[in-house]
């Protein structure tokens, strides 16, 4: 294949972005497509929510070198920036410096991928081959050829619906209209939709958190406004978090809050719903009718004004149809990586740092990165993807001895349900436990340690159930 062909990266978010910083240090050519009109375009929608890690795990460190050629001021390790922060002072500036602004194509979206010449059933001489990207800009099709594909376009935009069993309720798309997606602005742009009226906040991660807590904040406003939270499970606990314990603070404050919120009365608590079906008023106008089960399948109707589903997000994998990819069959992540993030055996998303021997699929040089690659598991961290791209840019440059190096450390959760179970098992799948502060500006001590016996806990779930 000619190398002369650029490694193309899907998505300008923070990991396409940080990608394509590690392929240049590499001396590899990037080419960055971003479906958004700015850089950031996913981020930049929930810009109105702040993180829970610091800045010292959300900037990359390759990003970071470019950028300090370019005499960015870095901001503060500690402080914790919101989404539209990342946006304005880390991934415009990274998108401008001089090395990169060439490289982005944003207002274009990814349609597909292949290997030139050939669909997926073709195996004679498809090693070699270069990928075909498939892109939209302007209404017009381009292919464009490249030697590698690095899938980072995330899965914002893709969220789970709402009914049971990963399918949409009856009427879910009849009801769009008092449907807000995963994570409005109830205190700025979306405050008239919200102010004095009555909720429903569907799922159980830290999106629905957010949401919760900013209505009872809006409440305190206007105090017409009613929320009520449905969850699946049969307890809040793990969304309530590890408090005190919790290694990103700002996280374990906003479980506490949110537990504080359902004791005081201010949000009513609905356990084990399985919603079913919506009912549209007659005329379109009125409250939407919510029906549902418990688990001892007694049906309940609920009437609301708006309905915001917070139950996690999905990644779209149309695009991939003719890519030859191994995927975990429950996760939809990488195979190797699926079980070791698996949100039915691990609420902290603890996972050990991987590169790009789990990351790889049976065709060679395409590789599915950040929030992505955890497929449908709520809990990627920045710095994880970081190191994601840090290892694949090393492999695609021939260094194989740096790609396995695999490197990163995060606090400690204080909340684990399950054991991540035998670290011999998860080392037979090619993920090393080696530490070394990769990320970030903090330099760290080797450690095996963690709320699931691994060196690299701590994730946030931004959605799910
Ligand atoms: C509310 C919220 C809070 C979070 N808080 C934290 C936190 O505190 N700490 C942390 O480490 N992580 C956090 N995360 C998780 C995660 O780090 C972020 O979601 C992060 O934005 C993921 O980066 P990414 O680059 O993988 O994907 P994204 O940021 O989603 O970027 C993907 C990009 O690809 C583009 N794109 C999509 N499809 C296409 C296509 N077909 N063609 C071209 N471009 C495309 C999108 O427009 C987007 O710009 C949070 C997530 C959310 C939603």
């Amino acid at each position: 294949m000619s190398t002369d062909l650029p490694v193309i990266v899907i998505g300008g978010g923070p990991v396409g972005l940080a990608a394509a910083a590690h392929l240049l240090e590499r001396g590899l050519e990037p080419l960055v497509f971003e479906a958004g009109d700015e850089v950031g375009a996913a981020v930049r929608d929930w810009g109105h929510v702040r993180l829970f890690s610091p800045w010292r795990y959300d900037v990359d460190v390759a990003a970071a070198r470019l950028l300090e050629e370019s005499g960015w001021t870095p901001p503060a390790p500690d402080g914790l920036p919101t989404g539209a922060e990342l946006v304005e002072r880390y991934l415009e500036p990274l998108a401008a410096t001089r090395q990169l602004s060439t490289r982005i194509r944003t207002g274009t979206r990814v349609l597909a991928v292949t290997r030139q010449g050939m669909d997926k059933t073709r195996t004679v001489g498809r090693d070699g081959r270069p990928y075909v990207v498939r892109t939209m800009r302007d209404g017009r099709v381009v292919d464009v050829l490249g030697r590698a594909v690095l899938d980072a376009s995330g899965t914002w935009g893709h969220a789970n619906p709402l009914g049971p069993a990963g399918l949409g309720a009856v009427a879910e798309d009849v009801a769009m209209p008092w449907l807000a997606g995963p994570l409005p602005d109830v205190l700025g742009r979306d405050r008239g939709r919200f102010a004095g009226r009555c909720s429903l906040v569907v799922g159980m991660g830290h999106s629905a958190a957010n949401t919760l807590l900013a209505l009872v904040r809006l409440r305190e406003d206007e105090p017409g406004t009613e929320i009520t939270w449905a969850i699946r499970g049969r307890s809040p606990a793990r969304l309530y978090g590890g408090g005190d314990a919790d290694g990103l603070p700002a996280r374990g404050l906003l479980g506490a809050e949110l537990k504080a919120a359902v004791a005081s009365g201010a949000i009513t608590l609905i356990r084990e719903f399985a919603l079913v079906s919506f009912d549209v008023p007659p005329g379109g106008d009125g409250r939407l009718g919510v029906s549902g089960t418990g688990r001892d399948g007694v049906a309940r109707t609920l009437f609301v004004d708006v309905v915001v589903g917070a139950t996690g997000f999905r990644p779209d994998l149309d695009m991939l149809r003719e890519v030859r990819l191994s995927l975990d069959p429950a996760v939809e992540a990488p195979r190797q990586l699926g079980p070791m993030i698996d949100p039915d055996l691990h609420s902290c998303g603890t996972v050990p740092p991987h590169g790009e021997s789990v990351l790889a699929h049976p065709d060679a040089g395409f590789y599915i990165v950040g929030m992505k690659s955890y497929g449908r598991a709520p809990t990627f961290l920045l710095a994880t993807g970081y190191e994601q791209v840090r290892s694949i840019a090393a492999a695609l440059a021939g260094d194989t001895e740096a790609a396995g190096h695999v490197c990163l450390d995060l606090p400690a959760t204080g909340v684990c349900s399950v054991d991540l179970g035998d670290r011999a098992a998860v080392e037979a799948a090619g993920v090393g436990f080696a530490t070394g502060g990769a990320h970030g500006w903090s330099a760290a001590e080797p450690a095996v340690t963690g709320c699931c016996g691994t060196s690299q806990p701590a994730a946030v779930g931004v959605g799910g159930q």
